[in-house]
């Protein structure tokens, strides 16, 4: 028998049945007209929200990552609920405007930006991030060639990293950002040839469940931003402080201690520098707002035993939720929070394996967990499946096609 990761709060049973956004998961089902489906819980975003900007200071804007999940409604949700979109390309630009955000609350990430995203952005007067030096000449030349003001940030690679994070993407040579000594000379390069100077990009790293390594990391975040903003001569306008928050997806993780990081932000915020004393802050984040709003809902096709092992084949797999199989980035496959959802919190029968319909070993929702009995026709929840799920999946693979996605 293997664990499973926590089952997020908020999800609920009716007559043994799982409940998300108070209506059951067999009529969801029904509503999409196939399985599998996501069903993303708006009530459920909705509080992570309300919690996080309640532990978080005023100040401070909240920005939302919009490749954890483009879901077009998801994102006309979200627009309105939050400060900011960061996008990472023109698609992710053209359907973050698509949902509502005006582009001066919207800043674009990402190396290796093509000249026609650099003009898309800034025809529409978002905020570049600039990664390289050669992309900051390319966008001053369009803008001039546009005839308007291109709003310019610089995104710093540090030379620190955030502590225990899942993903690093700061620290050492890196394809994000400009490494932290070269920064101020460009952005006074910037700022001389007219460009609306709209500050520092700062990210160190993702899925952190340390409340301790971020705080550590936004003070010095904090730090780096006034050194350099006294190096550039100049106050800085914006810092986007980057964001790391994680969530519990495997046996053993523990929530975030936002409290305690929303307190320690808040005594910085009351002592800072002059450098910083007007800057507009904000942190991005993706999964913290939404993953745990999700839930992968895919049906059993086929039950079958190999070798004394019970096998529930589903109608789903690693095509639509790739990070549950194990195979996006983990080094060791532990097991998602899953559940059979139409036997929500019934007492466990037996030791099953939960695998997809593709014909690869690869594709495996959950190894050897205890569960109610399930047959054929029930449905099995995945958990944890709002970010990084259906737009991170190989939807081609094998020819099974995407799943259906609800807002509920
Ligand atoms: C991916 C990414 C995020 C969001 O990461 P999460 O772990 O989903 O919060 C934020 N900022 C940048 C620059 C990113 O690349």
């Amino acid at each position: 028998m293997k664990p499973t990761g926590p089952i997020p709060e908020g999800f609920t049973a009716r007559d043994h049945e799982l409940v998300v956004g108070d209506e059951k998961v067999g009529a969801l089902a029904a509503r999409a007209g196939r399985t599998p489906v996501f069903l993303y819980s708006s009530a459920r975003i909705e509080a992570q929200i309300a919690a996080l900007r309640s532990a978080m200071p005023e100040r401070l804007s909240i920005h939302y990552a919009v490749k954890a999940n483009p879901f077009a409604p998801l994102l006309q949700f979200m627009a309105g609920r939050v400060d900011g979109f960061d996008v990472a390309s023109a698609w992710e630009l053209e359907a973050a405007l698509a949902a509502g955000k005006p582009a001066q609350q919207i800043s674009f990430a990402g190396p290796g930006k093509r000249d026609e995203e650099l003009r898309l952005s800034v025809q529409h007067g978002a905020t570049l991030n600039c990664e390289s030096e050669g992309e900051a000449e390319r966008t001053l030349a369009i803008a001039e060639e546009l005839g308007c003001t291109p709003r310019m940030a610089i995104r710093v690679n540090p030379a620190f990293e955030l502590r225990g994070s899942g993903m690093k993407m700061g620290g050492g040579p890196k394809p994000f950002g400009i490494d932290e000594d070269r920064v101020p000379a460009l952005a006074r390069h910037l700022i001389a040839a007219g460009a609306d100077w709209q500050g520092l990009h700062i990210f160190t790293g993702s899925q952190a469940l340390d409340a301790d390594a971020l705080i550590e990391s936004q003070a010095n975040v904090l730090a780096l931003a006034d050194r350099l903003a006294q190096d550039i001569g100049a106050p800085l306008p914006a810092l986007n402080m980057g964001g790391g928050f994680g969530i519990p997806y495997f046996p053993g993780d523990t929530p975030l201690d936002i409290q305690a990081i929303g307190d320690a932000l808040r005594a910085r915020f009351a002592a800072l520098p002059d450098s910083l004393a007007n800057t507009r802050f904000a942190i991005e984040l993706g999964r913290y707002l939404v993953g745990e709003a999700g839930v992968y809902l895919t049906r059993i096709i086929d039950r079958k035993e190999s070798h004394g092992q019970i096998y529930l084949i589903t109608d789903g797999g690693l095509h639509h939720q790739l990070a549950a199989s194990g195979n996006f980035g983990a080094v060791v496959r532990r097991n998602y929070p899953s559940a059979i959802a139409t036997h929500f919190g019934a007492e466990p029968a037996e030791e099953v394996n939960i695998v997809g319909c593709l014909c690869t070993p690869l594709d495996r929702l959950a190894d050897q967990i205890a569960a109610p009995r399930a047959d054929r026709g029930d449905l099995v929840a995945i958990f944890c499946a709002g970010a990084y799920g259906a737009s991170a999946s190989p939807a081609a693979f094998l020819g099974q096609g995407p799943a259906e996605e609800m807002l509920v």
